[in-house]
Parts: structure tokens; sequence; C-alpha cells
């Protein structure tokens, strides 16, 4: 059976997202090789240092900044004004990345708003998701945005009742295992896992077989079972 509503996370389901930090992440380690310090080291320290820092600082391009910040003041105690100022620059061009729309969303999702009552449900800092939405071409057809600090099963029940839309009516789209799939399937609601390739390591999760979990290859295909 169709549902009625749809909730449908942005970040690499609709439009392109890791891979501004993944660069992000590059450019920093160049930086730190630059300066005569470890490349390997600088690049496992980060990654490292950003997973611990997530209950600190939360997601986001700024977030990551912090954490670049954190692995060059191991390599220098006693840091260059200059240097942590190009890290801020690194992460500044994240936050305000340009958005480029995913193949086959822009086709699909005014066909499915004709249908259907949908949410955008993001992670992260409010001000950088927001500002995406606001770049991005699809917002109108979406009837409510929501920006959480984390994706859990709980802040998706509260989706839930908040916008009074009971589990049998609903299905999550998303690329993310962990912060998509996994909460919608702790709330009784069917999923639409879209992998993508530039996913970020600490979303994916093994997921459990599950006939609430259907899983597509492409955005468009959405098409195929919802209209
Ligand atoms: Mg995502």
């Amino acid at each position: 059976m169709k549902p009625q509503n749809l909730i449908i996370d942005c970040d690499d389901t609709l439009w392109e997202n890791n891979r501004f930090f993944m660069d992000a992440h590059v450019r920093f380690v160049e930086l730190m090789a630059g300066r005569g310090h470890d490349r390997a080291r600088a690049d496992s320290l980060l990654l490292r240092l950003e997973m611990e820092n997530v209950p600190r600082y939360g997601y986001g391009a700024m977030s990551q900044a912090r954490s670049m910040a954190d692995v060059y003041r191991l390599f220098e105690p006693v840091p260059d004004e200059a240097v942590l100022a190009g890290i801020d620059a690194i992460g500044r061009a994240v936050f305000s990345h340009p958005v480029y729309m995913l193949p086959g969303v822009e086709e699909t999702l005014p066909l499915l708003s004709e249908r259907y009552t949908m949410v955008m449900f993001t992670k992260g800092n409010p001000d950088e998701q927001l500002g995406k939405i606001e770049k991005s071409p699809v917002k109108e057809y979406f009837s409510h945005v929501k920006c959480v600090p984390e994706k859990d099963p709980d802040t998706f029940r509260r989706v839930l009742e908040e916008f009074g839309m009971a589990p049998e009516e609903t299905w999550m789209i998303g690329d993310s295992p962990r912060s998509d799939i996994m909460p919608a399937l702790a709330n009784g609601v069917k999923s639409v896992y879209i992998p993508f390739s530039m996913t970020w390591a600490l979303e994916h999760q093994e997921l459990p077989e599950s006939e609430h979990i259907i899983t597509l290859d492409a955005f468009h295909r959405l098409s195929e079972i919802l209209l």
C-alpha cells in the first residue's frame, strides 16, 4: 500500500554534500604536509577527532574545521595564527558550498509533491542546513522542513508527532543506514534506502533484512514504486 507522507533526507539524497567535506579533508592534510607534518598521521587524526568531537561540536563544516584546528594544535602546540585562519577559511568554504542536485531529483520531486505531503528532514547546524535548503531549487515541493542536531529513533518519533503523521502512512527516504533507515525502522516506518557512493563513513551501518526496507539505485526510481 502506498503511504500518504514522505520524509526525505537532504544531504547526499537530494544534493551532493559529503564530497565537499572530503575535499576539505584533503586540503587540510596537504596544509599539514606542507608544514612538514606526517601526511598519514594528519589524515588519521582528523578522521578520529571528527568522530570523537561530534558530541561536543555537532555536525557540519565549522565542526570539521574545529577538529582540523585541534589536530593542528597536536602538531604545533604553539599555533601560527595564519594557519588557524587558513583552516577557518576551509571551513567557511564548505559551509557555503554550492548546491548541486543529484540526478533525477529535480524531475521526480514535483511529481511526488502532487501526491504526497513531504518533509525535508536533515541534521546539523541549522544555519548551514537552511542555507543549502534556500539555495536548492526544490524547497517549494515540501510542506515542512525539520533540522535536528542528531537523527535517531527519538527525533524521528518527534517529527511524526509534530506533523501528525501516522507511522503506517509514512515512508522515509534517505542515503544513510544509521541516520535515515534505522530510526524509521525503529518507529515502524517503511523506508527507501538509496545508497550513495560518497556517504560519510560515520553514516554506514549494516542493515537488517526487513520487508520495511526497499533499496533503490537511483532517486528517479521512486516514481516506479510511488507514482
Ligand atoms: Mg544524507
